[in-house]
């Protein structure tokens, strides 16, 4: 994630920020520019002063405080690019499911944040009831049926519950995982549509079976048989959960949840200029300051090349603070090629 600036009085602004902390100016996100704009005005019309006074207002949902983008003042579309992916929202019942709502809120725009900087085309369900992007996030009811979290042709489901920590520490638990998040749940997801988009509409297939393995594998009998047995005793030679393992369609949706985890975090180091520089002798191939934006990165080797020594420095810090590591995860070679995969296939979409 870039740093931002207050065109009004030049202060540091972070993504989620709504009002400047310094001049109070008003702040909403300009998706296209992916950038933070101090507003000027009252009420549905405001001049974004990082748009040259462009007419904008808030997307309906800052209404709720759920959303800080902008859509253009004179167009028909009342919610942002980010939020008119989203098909069905919690009934806001309680000041808990709004909290909850929220959160999903914050990890989904992060995730939209990725996608726009990747260039990926993003229909939505109008522009293509069959295939477009959209999200339905349900809550469980006393009684009611269970909410699994997935994807199908595009619509992706999110159980509400997974915005509680309580609930999601004890479901990764459960599932022996060593990360869970509501920012990996959406990367996840939105990596199976992907799939369908890139991968198998894009002419893909032959070169994603050589390295992830054939799909067309039964797919109910993959998972079933991966929760009965668990996965294979070698699985961190070849892929970067034991999850991925499951079926060659999670291997896809888990290295790309991968892919935008690098591609955000290192975005971030390289916005604060962060560098590593250890200490102790023999070190030399963990010197490194980020300087490189992932993004437009031309290969996946650089990029790599500076997150492996930047993760091993901030587990270092994190382990100092008691806390898990920031990615309890290993790249091995064939993980390698298939973030190269993806990372190519990204670039090579025409403009
Ligand atoms: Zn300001
Ligand atoms: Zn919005
Ligand atoms: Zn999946």
């Amino acid at each position: 994630m870039k740093l931002f600036n207050c065109q009004n009085c030049g202060s540091l602004l972070f993504f989620e920020n709504r009002r400047c902390e310094t001049c109070g100016a008003l702040l909403g996100y300009l998706p296209e520019q992916a950038t933070i704009s101090a507003l000027g005005g009252d009420g549905d019309r405001l001049a974004a002063m990082a748009a040259g006074g462009a007419a904008v207002r808030l997307c309906a949902n800052a209404e709720r405080d759920a959303c800080n983008w902008l859509v253009d003042a004179d167009g028909a579309e009342s919610y942002c690019a980010a939020c008119r992916h989203n098909r069905i929202i919690p009934e806001i019942a309680s000041e808990r499911t709004l909290v909850l709502w929220r959160r999903l809120e914050l990890a989904k725009h992060r995730l939209f944040y990725s996608l726009i900087r990747l260039r990926i085309p993003l229909p939505n369900r109008n522009d293509d009831p069959v295939g477009g992007l959209a999200f339905d996030f349900l809550d469980e009811v006393p009684g009611g049926p269970k909410i699994l979290t997935g994807h199908e042709s595009g619509l992706i489901t999110i159980n509400v519950q997974e915005a509680d920590d309580a609930h999601r520490e004890e479901m990764r638990h459960r599932m022996h995982e060593t990360y869970r998040t509501l920012l990996g749940h959406f990367r996840h997801e939105v990596g199976h549509w992907i799939w369908d988009r890139l991968v198998r509409d894009g002419g893909r297939l032959d070169a994603f079976r050589a390295l992830f393995g054939d799909e067309r594998a039964d797919y109910a009998q993959a998972l079933a048989r991966h929760y009965a047995d668990g996965p294979a005793p070698d699985w961190q030679d070849r892929t970067i959960s034991a999850y991925a393992t499951s079926h060659p369609w999670e291997d896809f949706a888990e290295t790309w949840a991968h892919y935008l985890h690098i591609m955000d975090t290192l975005e971030t180091a390289n916005a604060f200029g962060i560098g590593v520089r250890p200490v102790v002798p023999h070190a030399a191939g963990l010197d490194v300051t980020v300087a490189i934006d992932p993004y437009r990165a031309p290969g996946m080797d650089a990029v790599i090349d500076q997150w492996v020594p930047l993760v091993f420095a901030v587990n270092s810090l994190n382990r100092s603070m008691g806390l898990a590591d920031l990615y309890p995860f290993v790249i091995t070679e064939p993980v390698r090629d298939k973030l190269a995969f993806i990372h190519a296939m990204v670039h090579e979409r025409p403009a």
